[in-house]
């Protein structure tokens, strides 16, 4: 039996995790769940979880659900802020932790995880784009088992000769990241300008949270899973090559020297990365239904367009250059996003706001945590400033 804590469990990656767990209940104890400001959506999976503590993100949130929980459940110990999460992704007893928070906020409790040595299941890409070597240094010095979430990621992990992340073996020539290109993928360009936050947010074939989900239609979610797979598997950006594959079946590929090309196929849901990252190296059962390849029929490719889509550009240069550049570039996309969100920023304007602010935050690379966080602050506080001056 392993105990789990899941950061992030009302999220789209949270929930499929509590559904594959719900399917294996004899091999994981659901120990920690946690959640920004959803105190219903906390409170309704700790009346069918009973975990032994619940974290919400805020003192005044965590009031709320200690009242409630008071009431039916008082064993449950619920805790607040980026202290209770750190405390959970730590804690002696948990062994797994599923990194499911969004976005920088959940930076400290991934690598509390990585450094106390937890099987660490990281959707939250985010907090390894900013923190590359200071997270992968910590998974080496605190022991930890970093299996990635992220479809591609997991897919690639699956195709490597040594289902393990870290320097890959010789004799691999390349990685091959498929991406769907998202909801704007053959829509003309010029139209783009106009689109809302609903239209962006409607992905072709994930169901998925709402940042990742205009960062799909950006083609920023590849550009930042360009620099994830250079850290987790220790490549250059050279080596990474990005397909676009609009059925989302293949999750990824990776070519070997003597020609071979390994793909991993499946269903697009994600219980099932979330299956084989929690059982690794078993498999056990995600819910998934089989692929039908004969009912499908066919599978498509093309490139990238990089004018298109200057955000995938954007991810690549920040993989080549290094330094500031990721973190910048990750920061500016969550202020930018939240404004498109929000309707303070168009669609359009998302790369401009994140090549400006890469530009002006350049420097070397963080080497501390503070470096990081200093770092991730300026970074938003010159993409609100780009914001205001180009929006229009
Ligand atoms: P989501 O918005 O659906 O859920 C985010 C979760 O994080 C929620 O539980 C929310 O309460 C919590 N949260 C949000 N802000 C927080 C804060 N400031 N402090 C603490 N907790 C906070 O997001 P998602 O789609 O589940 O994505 C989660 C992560 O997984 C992201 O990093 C995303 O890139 C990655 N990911 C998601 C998918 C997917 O299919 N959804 C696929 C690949 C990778
Ligand atoms: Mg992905």
């Amino acid at each position: 039996m392993k105990r789990l804590a899941v950061c992030g469990s009302t999220g789209s990656i949270g929930v499929h995790t509590l559904d594959v767990v719900s399917r294996n209940r004899a091999r994981y104890e659901l120990f920690a769940l946690t959640a920004h400001s959803d105190v219903d959506g906390l409170a309704a999976q700790c009346r069918r979880w009973r975990p032994r503590i619940a974290v919400m993100s805020s003192e005044s949130a965590a009031g709320r659900l200690a009242a409630i929980l008071a009431e039916e459940i008082p064993e449950i110990e619920v805790l607040a802020g980026a202290s209770g999460l750190t405390q959970v992704a730590m804690h002696p007893e948990v062994d797994y932790v599923m990194a499911a928070i969004v976005g920088a906020a959940g930076l400290m409790s991934s690598l509390a995880a990585a450094r106390a040595g937890k099987r660490v299941l990281l959707a939250n890409k985010e907090a390894l784009v900013m923190s590359g070597r200071l997270f992968m240094d910590a998974v080496r010095d605190g022991g930890a088992e970093l299996l990635p979430i992220d479809s591609e990621h997991n897919a690639i992990f699956q195709c490597l000769p040594r289902a393990h992340s870290g320097p890959v073996e010789s004799g691999v020539r390349r990685v091959l990241l498929t991406g769907s290109g998202g909801p704007f993928r053959a829509r003309d360009p010029e139209s783009l300008h106009d689109v809302t936050p609903t239209d962006a947010c409607a992905h072709p074939n994930w169901s998925m949270g709402r940042k990742i989900s205009v960062d799909s239609a950006t083609m920023m979610n590849k550009g930042l899973e360009v620099i994830e797979a250079c850290w987790l598997f220790d490549m250059e950006p050279e080596s990474v090559e990005v397909i676009v594959h609009p059925q989302s079946v293949i999750h990824s590929m990776v070519e070997y020297e003597d020609g071979t090309v390994l793909a991993q196929l499946g269903n697009p849901d994600m219980r099932t990365p979330i299956a084989h990252a929690l059982a690794w190296p078993d498999r056990i059962d995600s819910g998934v239904a089989p692929l039908d390849l004969v009912g499908m029929s066919r599978l498509d490719f093309e490139a990238p367009d990089f004018d298109r889509f200057p955000c995938l550009r954007l991810g690549f240069e920040a993989a080549r250059a290094g330094g500031t550049a990721p973190a910048a570039l990750n920061a500016a996309n969550e202020v930018a996003v939240d404004a498109f969100l929000n309707g303070r920023l168009r669609f359009t304007r998302i790369a401009r706001i994140a090549e400006a602010t890469v530009a002006a935050c350049s420097g070397e690379e963080p080497r501390t945590l503070d470096d990081v966080l200093d770092l991730d602050r300026l970074a938003r506080i010159r993409a609100a400033e780009f914001i205001k001056t180009f929006s229009d």
